[in-house]
């Protein structure tokens, strides 16, 4: 299979040729056409397996063909959870190379630094917002923040996430959501609190395995 065959827009197919991609991973091959329908998803898949992509190229996609009308406020349309700070700014890196011919910004949150460069990045306005828990609770409390318009929800390693005990965070983070949106739930081992917890996010997922 080639990328060509997933049917993606143009600015996106163009930036994954200067990426020097050619043929999209198994993860890739089963999650894009998926998420492209709209589908909840449920993937099981270790880091290295080309996952960030998998849901990066399709939510740029997405929101590339579903603009918010003109004249309407702009609002966080995606929210991408994931457990540490390193793997928040690999995310953040996908999103700049993938969508660098597309009108989507970003911008990457997290705890340890000052919260002003991330605060000022906030208000000049974004469509994805990738996240570590505790700063993300941290500046909605403080109303930097508002998930109510939210179209699409990524929970990354969702297993390393319980592990480092963020499941009361992502929790608290859920009931701000939006009860229509699309819900991508990632995770490298499916133990049964994983199962419960995937669940209480996804309304009947597809599932995807590599
Ligand atoms: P990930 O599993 O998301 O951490 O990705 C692992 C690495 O594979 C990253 O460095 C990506 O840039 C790279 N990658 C992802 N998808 C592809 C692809 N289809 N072709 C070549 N490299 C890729």
């Amino acid at each position: 299979m080639t990328f060509q065959e997933l049917e993606l827009i143009e600015p996106i197919s163009k930036a994954l040729q200067e990426e020097g991609y050619t043929t999209p991973t198994p993860i890739q091959q089963q999650a894009i056409p998926l998420i492209l329908k709209k589908n909840d998803l449920l993937g099981c898949a270790q880091t290295g397996t080309g996952k960030t992509a998998a849901f990066a190229i399709p939510i740029l996609q997405i929101l590339t063909e579903t603009p918010v009308p003109r004249g309407e406020k702009s609002r966080i349309r995606c929210l991408i959870m994931t457990p540490t700070r390193e793997l928040a700014i690999q995310i953040g890196e996908s999103f700049s190379a993938y969508g660098r011919h597309t009108k989507i910004r970003h911008t990457v949150i997290f705890g340890g630094v000052g919260q002003k460069p991330q605060t000022d990045a906030l208000s000049r306005g974004v469509d994805v917002l990738v996240a570590t828990p505790g700063r993300l609770l941290d500046l909605i409390n403080q109303g930097f923040i508002k998930l109510n318009q939210l179209e699409l929800f990524v929970l990354d390693e969702a297993d390393r996430m319980l592990d480092m005990g963020f499941v009361h965070d992502v929790k608290k983070v859920l009931k701000l959501l939006p009860k229509k949106r699309q819900s991508l739930f990632f995770s490298a081992t499916m133990p049964p609190a994983i199962v419960t917890l995937a669940d209480s996010i996804l309304s009947n997922p597809s599932k995807v395995e590599v």
